[in-house]
């Protein structure tokens, strides 16, 4: 069989399929196929919103059969736009949630996002590798690494995965742990979504008995000597503490600094860590406490709703003078934040996945709303941060923080790229699968 561009896609997928499918015309149509960022147009050809994982299944035999691309896409979080003509597969149905605090193990289904999987485990002391939005997928979070507040400690998240469900590319349903199959296992661990559609993920929690942390707030006029504090604190910080600085442009409002903070420990300790940026003059406000893991997301309180956006983001070789110089050199305007996070501890060490490690010590998020221009002078600011931040920037990038238009190549080292490569070019030989950053791109 051809393409599929003679026949009716929908009637076809409806044929096979138990859940909802939409296709140009429905109604519903253009709501379902936009991503969670709305700055991304997507060109696709069908959404399908599957019953279960038999339903994924049947969908990835016809889409075989047929030559069809099936795109895994549970939120948007991560849309690219590059996916033009292909199947969009949404997993919201595939919802089931267990949590079992004796194995301190998890099971998500694929449409489970972070923050109901730290609901559940908050009552029993434990966490699971969340980053700072309880709004995207455990699934695609994980496929791609994961950059948690606790990586310092446990590593990327993608480690702390016990077994993976999912369809392969002869619409098989499999489960795919280290030892049953350890190249698709070690693919899925980190490099994306273009080896199988997984129906469910199992992983580990870790414990989290006394979480600390919160929000401190300062005018931006502090935010040299924050700067300062928080270089300081975080040069010797220990793998429990994880300090993130945000330089903050709302509309309308003043600019601001902020330092966000989570602790895995008694808040005492933590304080103590933290007391050179303590001592900063003009604090505006201090939410730090003992945090049930369950309030994570609110933190950072980054959006939970669907709005356009643009993102960038390096890693960078080191925090010096030069650079801190260059973040501040202007305001951040039209910018809405520039964040710099502090990695290293376990991420710095080998990880055995596709996400490796990283040797930077720092990574830059630049974040913008793009205007009536089409985000052309969010982008000229990024460009000109980034530019002058070259000397200092590794040109690696998690995968994660892949932004549209970005490749899969950046966020792997050469021989990893070559080994996912492989590993697509022979489990998914007709191209079934395509992950927002495909790594033959
Ligand atoms: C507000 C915000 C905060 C964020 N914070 C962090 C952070 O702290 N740390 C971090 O690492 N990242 C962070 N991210 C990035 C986020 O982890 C990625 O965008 C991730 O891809 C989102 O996954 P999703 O499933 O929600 O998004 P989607 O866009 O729906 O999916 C992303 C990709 O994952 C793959 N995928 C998803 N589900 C499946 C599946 N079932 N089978 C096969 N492939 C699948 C697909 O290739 C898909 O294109 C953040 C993003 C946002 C918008």
């Amino acid at each position: 069989m051809t393409k599929g561009k003679n026949m009716n896609i929908g009637d076809e997928l409806r044929g096979v399929l138990r859940g909802t499918v939409l296709t140009a015309g429905d109604e519903g149509f253009e709501q379902a196929r936009r991503p969670w960022n709305l700055a991304v147009e997507q060109p696709v050809r069908a959404v399908v919103e599957a019953a279960d994982a038999e339903d994924v299944a049947a969908l990835v035999r016809h889409a075989r059969l047929a030559g069809l691309t099936v795109a895994a896409q549970p939120s948007g979080h991560g849309a690219t736009g590059d996916n033009d003509g292909v199947v969009l597969l949404r997993t919201g149905r595939l919802d089931d949630l267990r949590v079992d605090p004796v194995e301190r193990v998890a099971r998500a289904g694929a449409g489970v996002k972070w923050g109901r999987v730290l609901e559940a485990a908050s009552p029993y002391g434990l966490t699971g590798l969340a980053g700072s939005s309880p709004a995207v997928t455990v699934t695609g979070y994980t496929l791609g690494g994961g950059l948690s507040w606790f990586g310092r400690r446990h590593g990327f998240a993608s480690r702390s995965v016990r077994a993976f469900e999912a369809v392969d590319a002869a619409g098989e349903l499999v489960r795919v742990t280290a030892d049953s199959d350890p190249d698709l296992f070690w693919a899925l661990r980190g490099g994306g979504g273009d080896f199988a559609v997984v129906t469910a993920i199992e992983f580990d929690l870790h414990p989290a008995p006394t979480l600390y942390g919160g929000r401190l707030l300062w005018p931006a006029a502090m935010a040299p000597a924050v700067l300062d504090a928080y270089r300081e604190v975080t040069a010797t910080a220990p793998e429990e503490l994880t300090l993130w600085y945000d330089l903050l442009q709302f509309p309308g409002a003043a600019p601001l600094v902020a330092v966000d903070a989570t602790f895995l420990g008694a808040g005492g300790d933590a304080e103590t860590l933290m007391r050179p940026l303590e001592k900063v003059a003009g604090r505006l406000s201090d939410s730090r406490a003992v945090l049930p893991v369950a309030e994570l997301g609110g933190i950072t309180a980054e959006p939970t709703d669907p709005g356009p956006g643009v993102s960038r983001a390096e890693l960078l070789t080191g925090l010096t003078d030069e650079v801190a110089a260059a973040l501040l050199d202007e305001p951040i305007d039209p910018l809405l934040s520039v964040q710099l996070r502090h990695l290293g501890g376990a991420l710095a060490r080998p990880s055995g996945t596709p996400a490796g490690h990283l040797d930077e010590p720092y990574a830059l998020y630049l974040f913008g709303i793009p205007g009536q221009d089409g985000g052309a002078a969010v982008r000229e600011r990024m460009e000109r941060l980034t530019g002058a931040l070259v000397p200092y920037t590794s040109g690696r990038k998690p995968f994660t923080f892949l932004a549209p238009g970005e490749r899969a190549a950046a966020a792997f080292s050469p021989a990893d790229l070559a080994r996912l490569q492989e590993i697509k070019r022979t489990r998914d030989p007709r191209d079934t699968f395509r992950s927002n950053f495909p790594v033959l791109a």
